[in-house]
């Protein structure tokens, strides 16, 4: 770091994202990516069909993104007729969308309130901003406790009522909570702005977009990264009223208004016109999932019912954490390990293809043999 760097940041602790080593090709189950490609629209805007946009390259891109958020509204019709690309708003990742919201919504008096056990992302931005948080316990299952949402601003003593963060189905638990708890929570904190983190819902989990209509204080951050197979593009998007969408344009244009490059929009487009193909996806993920799930089980594995892309695990024969993710990094297995309390003994595995989910089975059941030979 260097000595211009401004005090407050110079301890800061950012946020570390799975590690994507390159001494060896790895199957990485670390980040939650899709196991299948993108289709074949999306692909086609790589090959001399994209020619179009690579020439219009030297202009900026829209940063209405008119079409893209257009498209968005158009898919989400089912859960919402009323949506309109006014409701939407899109960011470079949902990272961006959650940034965005953190800055906008948290100050001194408005403090952020999310579970202990979540998307590591949340504490960081909430530091970043400089404001105070509040990190409610999940209970010992490991499942978020809606009572304890319940009108936070008394609860809690507060000046103005809090940002509340909740990621659903959360992270790295894969476990959800059902819509009519969303309504309690956003029933009983009226001033609250109310963010849902839907990464993980295609896999399972049941959106929270049919409650805009009755809710002015909700705001739904999506992604491609996860089920659209486009990690790599950078997309993520926000449904909301429509003054939240513009809060979120205020920030947006004071920093980056091009936040989303042509390429990506396209790309983004593209796999709105292709869905049945990304559901399609999303329902082998499940099947694979719950297969994987069972075969843990039987090599003694308790696993968390998950509804996201990855499975929250924890060996019942005493292997720890840190040890289990060591040995499958040394047999070319890359899994996301927490060393953080109440869930160092716990595994987050992406689900990958079938034979990927087959070699990391092998692969732990060696492992647990091994260790019992030394033993
Ligand atoms: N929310 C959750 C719960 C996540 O796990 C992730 C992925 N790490 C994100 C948001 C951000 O995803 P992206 O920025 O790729 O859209």
């Amino acid at each position: 770091m260097s000595v211009y760097l401004k005090d407050e940041y110079k301890n800061f602790d950012s946020y570390v994202p799975g590690e994507q080593p390159d001494d060896k090709s790895y199957i990485k189950l670390n980040t939650n990516e899709s196991p299948y490609p993108p289709g074949e629209e999306v692909l086609k805007l790589f090959s001399n069909i994209g020619k179009d946009i690579g020439i219009n390259m030297r202009l900026y891109p829209d940063p209405e993104q008119k079409e893209l958020k257009g498209k968005i509204a158009e898919s989400l019709s089912e859960y919402d007729e009323n949506l309109s690309s006014k409701n939407i708003f899109v960011g470079n990742g949902s990272d961006d969308i959650l940034n965005f919201a953190f800055n906008a919504y948290s100050d001194s008096e408005r403090v952020a309130v999310f579970p202990d056990i979540s998307y590591g992302f949340y504490k960081v931005f909430a530091q970043f901003q400089g404001v105070r948080h509040i990190e409610i316990p999940l209970k010992d299952n490991l499942e978020i406790n809606v009572e304890d949402y319940i009108d936070l601003e008394r609860k809690y003593q507060l000046s103005k009522a809090p940002l509340i963060v909740i990621a659903n189905p959360n992270a790295p638990t894969g476990i959800s909570i059902p819509i009519s708890e969303i309504e309690r929570i956003l029933k009983s904190n009226p001033n609250s702005p109310v963010l849902i983190d839907e990464a993980y819902v295609d896999f399972g989990g049941v959106t929270a977009i049919p409650l805009l209509k009755k809710y002015e204080n909700l705001i739904v951050a999506r992604t491609f990264s996860k089920s659209s197979s486009l990690a790599g593009g950078r997309l993520g998007y926000a449904v909301s009223s429509e003054a939240i969408a513009l809060d979120l344009e205020l920030i947006k244009y004071s920093t980056n208004p091009y936040s989303i490059n042509r390429m990506t929009e396209a790309m983004g487009i593209a796999v709105l016109n292709e869905q049945e193909y990304y559901k399609e996806n999303c329902k082998r993920v499940i099947k694979t999932r719950e297969r994987t799930a069972s075969e843990l089980k039987n090599i003694g594995f308790k696993v968390i019912p998950s509804t996201a892309n990855f499975l929250f695990v924890k060996n019942e024969e005493g292997f720890g954490g840190e040890e289990l993710y060591r040995s499958l990094k040394e047999k070319g297995i890359l899994v996301r390990w927490f060393n953080k309390d109440r869930i160092r003994d716990y595994l987050r595995i992406t689900v990958g293809t079938d034979r990927e989910m087959d070699i990391l089975i092998e692969t732990l059941k060696e492992i647990v043999k091994a260790t019992r030979v030394k033993d």
